[in-house]
């Protein structure tokens, strides 16, 4: 895949071209050597694809769920088969290390085990003599055509916390990955064609947003699930919800690790480095500001920047890595930026990760590890979305300054607390204003069984990806009223 890859879509089980000579690089952030071109799909790509859905739906949605899984089994097969071809493919275009990629796609290939169950997650519910000889029952159904318009950050995952549902429960499906990470998903389209599901039930389309504004304005597509930035998500819940249609957005995040006395310091540092500096800071569950409290400040902030500074940084294919580049060098240069002006906002930089050169990667997209201390409250550090491998420490004197602190953010992606007291773990998991709680985690990312959750700036919607809750976003009810006279009852 290092040769000029041509990136397809794929709509109607077959492999296709886009319509336009509107092209953008796929860069390797680490090596900056261009991967491949991905074509910028115009409304008529996007509008194949969702005819070949829709036609697709039709007898789709008439397979038993019993059979419909039976492709899924095998996709998980093939995903097994394909896991290290498709873990240095992640880090390749997307610079995480390959751990980090094979954590990738072992997600991956949990959300399909789960999605496996769906004979009996997507079961209705009934009740006899609501009125004497009449019964009432509920069916779920699917939606209907569904897409998903996922970020770069987790080229193969984000889809999977919704494909897998969605298709099991009988619905037909459009996949929009990230322009700047579509080589991934290309081979798992691969797979997907190799495990039988019958032509245009799984659809492909790349581009950016003239492709996404033909999803979010095709009225045929009925459920739009979206991953990425806060102000892209909002825009997307509302241009859905304007056209009719059912939306789950995840935003940003800004996550806050809390630090008590009685932490066991080794475990919170070492955990909360890899929470900031995990994916060079590029997941939606990074943390990024470490509210220490009391006494826990002084050893807290000495075992972190060392630990910071000890970090090897380089291209994720080599396995001594722990952590690889940012996306691009645009976002090299934003993360820099906003770096100098948290120094300039009075923070100070105890680890500075700017101007990093990496010996035989002079042109990659590096930043290393950064640490800012005493960062001020509602200072751009401490509210902004960094993305990037920049930890903030702010320090208060108690842990209701620490939660009020964590709930004053307009997001809520995540929070964690290290501690070892039971009393004060139950007030902040009570307390705080997050969609997923870490206790002595750094990273609270739910497995495929849970729902993926968010509050606030972090999620518009309802009902989140994973589990139970996308098997309620695929499926609409029905309640059925029956009534059998007996006097029509032929004799036996
Ligand atoms: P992004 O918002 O720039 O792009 C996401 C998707 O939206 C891409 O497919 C892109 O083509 C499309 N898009 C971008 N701008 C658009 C526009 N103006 N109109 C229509 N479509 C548009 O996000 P990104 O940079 O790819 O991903 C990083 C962001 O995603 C971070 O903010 C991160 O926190 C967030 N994220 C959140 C979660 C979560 O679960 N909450 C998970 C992963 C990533």
């Amino acid at each position: 895949m290092d040769d000029n890859a041509d990136i397809l879509n794929y709509a109607g089980g077959k492999w296709c071209s886009a319509s336009t000579d509107k092209y953008q690089d796929v860069v390797n952030p680490a090596t900056a050597a261009v991967m491949g071109k991905v074509p910028l799909s115009p409304a008529v790509d996007v509008d194949r694809a969702v005819e070949a859905a829709a036609a697709a739906f039709v007898s789709w949605r008439k397979v038993p769920a019993c059979e419909r899984i039976q492709p899924l089994f095998r996709l998980k097969n093939l995903l097994e088969d394909g896991f290290e071809d498709l873990a240095r493919s992640i880090t390749m275009e997307c610079g995480k290390t390959l751990d980090e990629s094979r954590g990738e796609v072992r997600r991956i290939i949990e959300n399909v085990e789960v999605a496996s169950g769906i004979p009996i997650l997507m079961q209705g519910y009934n009740s006899e003599d609501i009125a004497q000889g009449i019964d009432e029952m509920m069916w779920r159904q699917p939606v209907g055509v569904c897409a998903v318009i996922a970020p770069f950050n987790f080229p193969g995952m984000v889809p999977f916390w919704f494909l897998p549902y969605a298709v099991a429960c009988g619905n037909t499906y459009i996949v929009k990955p990230s322009e700047k990470v579509p080589l991934t998903m290309q081979k798992i389209f691969h797979l997907i064609a190799a495990a039988g599901f019958p032509g245009g039930v799984i659809n492909l389309v790349n581009g950016a947003k003239e492709a996404v504004d033909a999803i979010l304005d095709n009225s045929t597509v009925r459920a739009v699930s979206f991953v990425g930035s806060t102000p892209v998500a909002k825009y997307i819940y509302g241009r859905a919800a304007a056209n009719g249609k059912r939306a789950q957005c995840q935003g940003g995040a800004k996550n806050p690790i809390i630090i008590l006395p009685d932490a066991d310091m080794e475990m919170a540092a070492r955990i909360t480095a890899d929470s900031a500096f995990g994916c060079a800071g590029q997941r939606c569950l990074a943390g990024s500001l470490a509210i220490t409290v009391g006494s826990a400040r002084g050893e807290f902030r000495d075992r972190i920047v060392d630990i910071a500074e000890s970090r090897v940084v380089g291209y994720g294919l080599d396995e001594k890595v722990q952590m690889g580049p940012v996306i691009t060098q645009q976002s090299k240069s934003r993360i820099e930026e906003l770096i100098g002006q948290g120094k300039k906002e009075g923070a100070k930089i105890l680890v500075d990760g700017r101007g990093a050169l990496i010996p035989g990667y002079e042109k990659g997209s590096f930043v290393r590890p950064t640490i800012m201390d005493a960062v001020k409250p509602g200072s751009g550090t401490a509210v902004t979305e960094i993305f990037g491998p920049v930890l903030g420490l702010m320090h208060v004197e108690s842990i209701d300054e620490a939660i009020g602190l964590v709930n004053s953010g307009k997001y809520g992606n995540m929070a964690c607390l290290f501690t070892n007291s039971g009393p004060a773990a139950r007030k902040f998991r009570y307390e705080a204003e997050a969609g997923n709680i870490g206790i002595n985690i750094g990273i609270a990312a739910p497995m495929a069984f849970f729902p993926f959750s968010g509050w606030k700036e972090s999620f518009f919607g309802d009902l989140h990806g994973q589990g139970l809750d996308a098997v309620e976003f695929f499926t609409q009810k029905k309640v059925v009223a029956e009534r059998w006279p007996k006097e029509w009852s032929r004799k036996f």
